[in-house]
Protein backbone atom coordinates (compact mmCIF):
# COMPACT_ATOMS: atom_id res chain seq x y z
CA UNK A 1 0.00 0.00 0.00
CA UNK A 2 1.42 3.56 -0.75
CA UNK A 3 -0.43 6.62 1.07
CA UNK A 4 -0.73 9.21 -1.88
CA UNK A 5 -2.25 11.98 0.10
CA UNK A 6 -3.62 12.68 3.86
CA UNK A 7 -6.30 15.52 4.30
CA UNK A 8 -6.37 16.58 7.59
CA UNK A 9 -10.39 18.76 8.88
CA UNK A 10 -10.17 20.03 12.05
CA UNK A 11 -8.08 17.05 13.81
CA UNK A 12 -5.95 18.50 16.75
CA UNK A 13 -4.01 21.45 15.70
CA UNK A 14 -4.54 21.45 11.81
CA UNK A 15 -7.85 23.78 12.51
CA UNK A 16 -7.83 24.84 8.65
CA UNK A 17 -8.26 21.71 5.97
CA UNK A 18 -4.76 20.66 5.03
CA UNK A 19 -3.15 18.43 2.23
CA UNK A 20 -0.54 16.53 2.61
CA UNK A 21 0.53 15.07 -0.74
CA UNK A 22 3.24 11.91 -0.37
CA UNK A 23 5.26 11.21 -2.93
CA UNK A 24 7.08 7.90 -3.66
CA UNK A 25 10.19 7.20 -1.66
CA UNK A 26 10.89 8.83 1.86
CA UNK A 27 9.02 11.88 2.96
CA UNK A 28 10.25 13.85 6.02
CA UNK A 29 7.96 15.79 8.42
CA UNK A 30 10.33 18.71 9.81
CA UNK A 31 9.36 22.04 11.71
CA UNK A 32 9.90 23.54 15.65
CA UNK A 33 8.77 21.79 18.31
CA UNK A 34 4.94 21.65 18.92
CA UNK A 35 4.24 22.46 15.15
CA UNK A 36 1.68 19.48 14.64
CA UNK A 37 4.60 16.81 13.28
CA UNK A 38 3.16 14.27 15.78
CA UNK A 39 -0.13 15.34 15.02
CA UNK A 40 0.33 14.28 11.49
CA UNK A 41 1.07 10.83 12.80
CA UNK A 42 -1.63 10.69 14.90
CA UNK A 43 -4.30 11.45 12.11
CA UNK A 44 -3.29 8.78 10.03
CA UNK A 45 -3.11 6.43 12.88
CA UNK A 46 -6.54 7.80 13.75
CA UNK A 47 -7.81 6.85 10.62
CA UNK A 48 -6.80 3.53 10.45
CA UNK A 49 -8.75 2.76 13.48
CA UNK A 50 -7.15 4.25 16.12
CA UNK A 51 -9.31 3.43 19.31
CA UNK A 52 -7.41 4.49 21.86
CA UNK A 53 -7.50 7.70 22.91
CA UNK A 54 -4.86 7.49 25.43
CA UNK A 55 -2.29 6.48 22.65
CA UNK A 56 -3.71 9.59 20.53
CA UNK A 57 -2.16 11.67 23.71
CA UNK A 58 -5.67 12.63 24.62
CA UNK A 59 -8.30 11.80 27.55
CA UNK A 60 -11.06 11.39 24.92
CA UNK A 61 -11.63 10.46 21.84
CA UNK A 62 -13.67 14.23 21.58
CA UNK A 63 -9.84 15.64 22.46
CA UNK A 64 -8.43 14.82 18.57
CA UNK A 65 -10.76 17.64 17.82
CA UNK A 66 -9.37 21.55 17.79
CA UNK A 67 -9.77 22.39 21.04
CA UNK A 68 -9.72 26.38 20.06
CA UNK A 69 -6.79 28.93 20.98
CA UNK A 70 -7.36 32.42 22.49
CA UNK A 71 -8.18 33.45 18.97
CA UNK A 72 -10.16 31.07 17.34
CA UNK A 73 -13.17 28.83 18.40
CA UNK A 74 -13.46 25.41 18.94
CA UNK A 75 -14.80 22.96 16.62
CA UNK A 76 -17.01 20.58 16.76
CA UNK A 77 -15.77 18.03 14.35
CA UNK A 78 -13.01 16.29 12.79
CA UNK A 79 -12.14 14.58 9.54
CA UNK A 80 -9.14 12.74 8.46
CA UNK A 81 -8.69 11.42 4.69
CA UNK A 82 -6.33 8.91 3.36
CA UNK A 83 -5.92 8.23 -0.27
CA UNK A 84 -4.07 5.05 -0.75
CA UNK A 85 -3.06 3.07 -3.67
CA UNK A 86 -3.38 -0.78 -2.75
CA UNK A 87 -2.00 -3.56 -5.02
CA UNK A 88 -4.41 -6.34 -5.74
CA UNK A 89 -4.22 -9.77 -7.97
CA UNK A 90 -5.76 -7.50 -10.96
CA UNK A 91 -3.37 -3.96 -9.97
CA UNK A 92 -3.28 -1.23 -8.58
CA UNK A 93 -6.75 0.30 -6.71
CA UNK A 94 -7.28 4.00 -5.52
CA UNK A 95 -9.49 3.64 -2.27
CA UNK A 96 -10.41 6.79 0.19
CA UNK A 97 -10.79 6.12 3.49
CA UNK A 98 -12.46 8.59 5.58
CA UNK A 99 -12.83 9.02 9.74
CA UNK A 100 -14.90 11.67 10.81
CA UNK A 101 -16.00 12.78 14.60
CA UNK A 102 -18.42 15.12 15.77
CA UNK A 103 -18.18 16.27 19.31
CA UNK A 104 -20.41 14.09 21.63
CA UNK A 105 -21.77 11.63 19.13
CA UNK A 106 -18.15 9.55 18.37
CA UNK A 107 -17.17 8.47 15.09
CA UNK A 108 -17.96 7.05 11.74
CA UNK A 109 -16.19 5.71 8.47
CA UNK A 110 -16.17 5.76 4.92
CA UNK A 111 -14.60 3.79 2.07
CA UNK A 112 -15.07 5.44 -1.28
CA UNK A 113 -18.23 7.67 -0.19
CA UNK A 114 -19.76 4.07 1.85
CA UNK A 115 -20.66 4.01 5.43
CA UNK A 116 -18.47 1.05 6.83
CA UNK A 117 -17.72 -0.63 9.81
CA UNK A 118 -14.57 0.03 11.66
CA UNK A 119 -13.85 -3.18 11.59
CA UNK A 120 -14.20 -3.19 7.65
CA UNK A 121 -11.46 -0.46 7.74
CA UNK A 122 -9.13 -2.50 9.94
CA UNK A 123 -9.64 -5.50 7.81
CA UNK A 124 -8.39 -3.67 4.47
CA UNK A 125 -5.23 -2.08 6.39
CA UNK A 126 -4.49 -5.51 7.59
CA UNK A 127 -4.80 -7.05 4.49
CA UNK A 128 -2.07 -4.44 3.06
CA UNK A 129 0.18 -5.58 6.03
CA UNK A 130 -0.31 -2.10 7.72
CA UNK A 131 -2.80 -0.42 10.41
CA UNK A 132 -3.14 1.83 13.43
CA UNK A 133 -0.43 -0.42 15.06
CA UNK A 134 1.74 -1.04 12.64
CA UNK A 135 5.61 -0.86 13.52
CA UNK A 136 5.71 1.03 10.20
CA UNK A 137 4.44 4.30 11.91
CA UNK A 138 7.50 5.14 14.61
CA UNK A 139 6.54 7.41 16.92
CA UNK A 140 8.95 8.92 19.60
CA UNK A 141 9.14 5.51 22.30
CA UNK A 142 8.49 3.44 20.12
CA UNK A 143 11.77 1.87 19.42
CA UNK A 144 12.54 1.45 22.94
CA UNK A 145 8.88 0.01 23.38
CA UNK A 146 9.71 -3.03 20.44
CA UNK A 147 13.24 -3.59 22.00
CA UNK A 148 11.39 -4.26 25.08
CA UNK A 149 8.52 -5.98 23.98
CA UNK A 150 7.27 -9.31 25.39
CA UNK A 151 7.68 -12.25 22.82
CA UNK A 152 3.80 -12.19 22.25
CA UNK A 153 3.67 -8.28 21.30
CA UNK A 154 6.94 -8.73 19.00
CA UNK A 155 4.92 -12.09 16.92
CA UNK A 156 1.66 -9.64 16.69
CA UNK A 157 4.60 -6.87 15.49
CA UNK A 158 5.47 -9.90 12.76
CA UNK A 159 2.36 -10.69 12.00
CA UNK A 160 0.93 -7.00 11.19
CA UNK A 161 4.33 -6.84 9.22
CA UNK A 162 2.92 -10.19 7.12
CA UNK A 163 0.06 -8.65 6.30
CA UNK A 164 -2.01 -11.98 8.19
CA UNK A 165 -3.12 -10.53 11.08
CA UNK A 166 -6.27 -9.34 9.07
CA UNK A 167 -6.96 -13.72 9.54
CA UNK A 168 -7.42 -13.92 13.23
CA UNK A 169 -10.14 -11.58 13.07
CA UNK A 170 -12.30 -13.97 9.78
CA UNK A 171 -11.27 -16.66 11.88
CA UNK A 172 -12.82 -15.65 14.78
CA UNK A 173 -15.83 -14.53 12.87
CA UNK A 174 -16.05 -17.87 11.28
CA UNK A 175 -15.79 -20.06 14.59
CA UNK A 176 -18.81 -17.75 15.56
CA UNK A 177 -20.92 -18.77 12.39
CA UNK A 178 -19.51 -22.36 13.11
CA UNK A 179 -21.30 -22.54 16.89
CA UNK A 180 -24.49 -20.96 15.55
CA UNK A 181 -24.70 -23.55 13.22
CA UNK A 182 -23.54 -26.32 15.53
CA UNK A 183 -26.15 -25.18 17.67
CA UNK A 184 -29.04 -24.92 15.27
CA UNK A 185 -28.16 -28.53 14.06
CA UNK A 186 -28.16 -29.61 17.78
CA UNK A 187 -31.84 -27.83 17.77
CA UNK A 188 -32.68 -29.78 14.47
CA UNK A 189 -31.97 -32.63 15.74
CA UNK A 190 -34.08 -32.66 19.01
CA UNK A 191 -37.17 -31.51 17.11
CA UNK A 192 -36.38 -34.47 14.71
CA UNK A 193 -36.53 -36.60 17.91
CA UNK A 194 -39.81 -35.54 18.74
CA UNK A 195 -41.54 -35.74 15.60
CA UNK A 196 -40.08 -39.42 15.79
P1 LIG B 1 7.65 17.99 19.18
O1 LIG B 1 8.69 18.24 18.15
O2 LIG B 1 7.84 18.79 20.43
O3 LIG B 1 7.35 16.54 19.46
P2 LIG B 1 5.40 18.21 17.34
O4 LIG B 1 5.76 19.01 16.12
O5 LIG B 1 5.32 16.74 17.21
O6 LIG B 1 6.27 18.65 18.60
P3 LIG B 1 2.67 18.01 18.14
O7 LIG B 1 2.85 17.29 19.44
O8 LIG B 1 2.19 17.26 16.96
O9 LIG B 1 3.98 18.81 17.80
O10 LIG B 1 1.65 19.22 18.32
C1 LIG B 1 1.45 19.81 19.55
C2 LIG B 1 0.53 21.01 19.34
O11 LIG B 1 -0.76 20.55 18.99
C3 LIG B 1 0.43 21.80 20.62
O12 LIG B 1 0.57 23.17 20.29
C4 LIG B 1 -0.99 21.54 21.08
O13 LIG B 1 -1.57 22.64 21.72
C5 LIG B 1 -1.70 21.28 19.75
N1 LIG B 1 -2.90 20.49 19.95
C6 LIG B 1 -3.01 19.19 20.37
N2 LIG B 1 -4.30 18.83 20.46
C7 LIG B 1 -5.03 19.90 20.08
C8 LIG B 1 -6.43 20.16 19.97
N3 LIG B 1 -7.36 19.22 20.24
N4 LIG B 1 -6.81 21.40 19.57
C9 LIG B 1 -5.91 22.35 19.28
N5 LIG B 1 -4.58 22.18 19.35
C10 LIG B 1 -4.14 20.98 19.75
Amino acid sequence: MQIKRLRITGFKSFVEPADLVIESGLTGVVGPNGCGKSNLLEALRWTMGEASAKSLRGAGMDDVIFAGTATRPARDFAEVSILAEIAGPDGADEREIVRRIERGAGSAYRIDGRDVRAKDVGLLFADAATGAHSPALVSQGRIGAVIAAKPADRRAMLEDAAGIAGLHVRRKDAEARLRATEANLARLDAVIADQD
